[in-house]
């Protein structure tokens, strides 16, 4: 069982921060601390709205300005295992209200690591105090021993295209804080990973591609050729609520219409038509490119003000030709789709295939009319860097998903 619950650590205009010594609640297993204002995380409430509520409930206050820091995951023989979301809040009053839970003291900053706490604290507090943005690690008691302490942050890594100017991203594993066999970056809604978790993945990845919403375009996908023009009304956040569109991509010309598309393995294409502001997000598996979805989705930019000279397609990270073996049936519509041109995009190994999908990607959006200086591949073979990519050939379906991401802002 693991509990997850926030912390927020709230910062007044004089430098001081709100500590609640832990002296009221009954069975209290911070009794006696002086920690920061918090608690469990509800059913159906993500750690955002949580430490909203709980620093309001406990403190009165309203600070207009919170930031998670990242998760501190404890560990312990005697409790349950606990994943805390450590945040910071400012901008606020600090008329704070009778607190039932403990009294609540405003301390100077010089003084905060003073005060008695639990002795693992200190190691995510003194970064946090010192103004560091990203803080993980690892905290582990045995009883109120602390036993191991592991700062285990990392940076966001995305990659992003030349060719497009406004917020996007192909995500990677790097960054995340899920763990095992979604460690870290999994940005896979139905994949069996922790809820919160994964929102967290994704608050991450949105702020890494420059994208500042928490709501998108997202669906689920089927390997077919449809693209959707997306609106303000397919817009949810991760986990919902909204529905969830059945699709394999869209396209949209709405600023903050953010549009994602999720991958491990297949294609993901980033669409950007710099003149007319027109953007699209494609999922090409085999099946939907040798369904045209490419046609599709050009098509339908077309139909919102592009033209195809004006496209610029950004191919994301997939599984490369050194790895991806298909059978003759899909070489078969490969070369349909191509109309006999494919022979450069496959090699026979045995029975079987190696095909390069990027390569046949780039193809069939020369011969839509995008013009092959505005096709720019990012990224590598998924299967050959497992350590950075989600593979599901590799992991054999073990695995956490990427996506794609791509907004106009203003
Ligand atoms: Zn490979």
């Amino acid at each position: 069982m693991m509990i997850p619950t926030t912390i927020c650590y709230i910062k007044n205009a004089k430098d001081q921060y709100l500590l609640l010594h832990r002296i009221k609640k009954k069975e209290d297993i911070n009794a006696g601390k002086w920690i920061g204002v918090g608690g469990k995380i509800e059913e159906n409430e993500t750690p955002d709205q949580c430490v909203r509520r709980e620093v309001f409930e406990e403190t009165g206050l309203r600070p207009k300005n919170f930031y998670c820091h990242g998760v501190i995951k404890f560990i312990s023989d005697r409790y349950d295992d606990e994943d805390m979301y450590l945040y910071s809040a400012w901008d606020t009053e600090d008329n704070v209200k009778e607190c039932n839970e403990g009294e609540l003291k405003w301390v100077d900053k010089d003084e905060v690591l003073e005060y008695p706490t639990w002795e693992g604290d200190l190691y995510f507090l003194k970064p946090l105090l010192e103004g560091r943005k990203r803080i993980d690690m690892i905290v582990e008691y045995k009883g109120d021993k602390l036993i191991r302490c592991e700062d285990i942050t990392e940076d966001v890594v995305t990659l992003k295209s030349s060719l497009i100017d406004c917020p996007h991203g192909f995500s990677t594993r790097t960054g995340g804080v899920s763990d095992g066999i979604f460690h870290s970056l999994n940005l896979g809604m139905n994949r069996g990973d922790d809820k919160l978790r994964v929102i967290e993945n994704w608050n991450r990845f949105l702020d890494s591609a420059g994208v500042n919403s928490r709501e998108f375009v997202c669906g689920e996908q089927v390997h077919e050729n449809n693209v959707h023009i997306a609106t303000k009304d397919d817009l949810r956040p991760a986990y919902g609520p909204g529905e969830m569109n059945v699709c394999d991509g869209y396209v949209t010309n709405l600023k903050a219409v953010p549009l994602a598309i999720f991958i491990a393995d297949c294609v993901p294409v980033l669409l950007y038509d710099r003149e007319n502001k027109v953007i699209g997000a494609v999922h090409c598996g085999w099946r939907s490119t040798v369904a045209d979805i490419q046609k599709n989705a050009v098509d339908k930019m077309v139909t919102l003000g592009s033209k195809e000279k004006n496209i610029a397609a950004a191919i994301g990270p997939a599984i490369g030709k050194c790895c991806f073996e298909v059978g003759p049936e899909v070489i078969e519509a490969v070369e349909k789709l191509l109309g006999g041109d494919a022979t450069s995009f496959y090699t026979k190994r045995g029975e079987k295939y190696l095909l390069d999908l990027r390569g046949v990607v780039k193809q069939r959006f020369i011969e839509l009319g995008l013009k092959e200086e505005n096709i720019e591949l990012v990224g590598e073979c998924t299967m050959c860097h497992p350590d950075r990519y989600w593979s599901h050939r590799y992991t054999k379906g073990e695995r956490g998903s990427m996506a794609a991401v791509i907004a106009l802002q203003d």
